[in-house]
């Protein structure tokens, strides 16, 4: 090795670490920025909701996507109807590629009782999480196409992606990855991917292929077996997030999350309560996940079985 081959490979080195060094600055920034006083707590049709929007966009406008807006209405009451709005992020180049959604909710409960309820939890981890995601795999070649969606009026109903997932021509879909409660404090270093049944086989070597060393991915099969791994009551995890909204158009999902939070839609759910190098470790666990899935698996993924 060449004096200057050895001094372009550090300074290559030294580029790519701060590289990454920068995405996981910019995802704590957009953590603490999605649990801030200007958002509001995020309450669907709120002027909170349309300052989270506006920092959405101006997020995604600097990837290499398309973005767009996807407006639905829906029943809020026995006569009254409510609207809610999608944003969705598609590759420039569309492919004809089957496509992997990855979703996060980015609403929450706005102000109750003068307090404002910001979420941080649930769900501005799974937001800035995605953002991190989209950033850091906007150029890379994948197999199939990842298509990015912030679910709006989660936490009344799934209505947002109830109305996306009904637009899917769900043979042109592979999975949906939904990320919802990613920072909970908590002694195990795990995060869990509720998998749906129909991809267990075909997953299992990719589950099996990642060895992240900071934390550890779970798979788990059903509602029973999260609530017995996590302590939790007869918590229906697979009804609990956006995900629910996909199985129910006969598309598979892995849905990523940390388990049960104590705070889980309370005022102290803030960033202060939040474990930080451990959301860190999972959200680079998830996307070394999707990485996984297109290296060495992807005929198996798309056989019929
Ligand atoms: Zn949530």
């Amino acid at each position: 090795m060449t004096i200057k081959y050895f001094l372009c490979l550090i300074l290559i080195c030294v580029c790519a670490n701060s590289y990454g060094n920068a995405l996981h600055t910019q995802l704590i920034d957009d953590l603490n920025h999605l649990a801030s006083n200007p958002l509001m707590g995020r309450k669907t049709a709120t002027e909170g909701a349309a300052n989270t929007r506006a920092y959405l966009h101006s997020r995604l406008s600097k990837f290499n996507l398309n973005v767009s807006e996807q407006t639905f209405t829906y029943k809020s009451g026995i006569f009254e109807h409510a609207q809610g709005i999608n944003i969705i992020a598609v590759p420039t180049k569309s492919t004809q590629r089957k496509k992997i959604i990855i979703t996060a909710h980015y609403d929450h409960l706005g102000k109750r009782g003068g307090k404002y309820y910001f979420g941080a939890n649930d769900n501005a981890t799974g937001v800035a999480a995605l953002l991190y995601l989209a950033s850091s795999l906007q150029n890379k070649e994948f197999p199939y196409e990842l298509v990015f969606v912030l679910t709006d009026a989660e936490e009344n109903g799934l209505h947002g992606s109830k109305h996306f997932a009904q637009t899917l021509n769900s043979n042109n879909v592979l999975m949906n990855i939904n990320l919802d409660m990613l920072g909970v404090k908590k002694h195990k270093s795990r995060v869990y991917a509720l998998t749906s049944y129909s991809l267990k086989q075909k997953l299992k070597p990719v589950f099996t292929a990642l060895n992240n060393t900071k934390i550890t991915i779970k798979p788990v099969y059903s509602s029973k077996q999260m609530n017995r791994l996590i302590k939790s009551q007869n918590i229906d995890w697979h009804k609990a997030s956006d995900h629910y909204s996909f199985a129910q158009n006969n598309i598979p999902y892995v849905y990523f999350g940390m388990g049960h939070d104590p705070h889980h839609h309370t005022t102290k759910d803030t960033v202060q309560h939040i474990d930080i190098p451990k959301y860190v470790s999972t959200v680079l666990a998830i996307e070394g996940f999707i990485k996984q899935l297109a290296h060495h698996h992807y005929d198996d993924l798309n056989a019929e079985t």
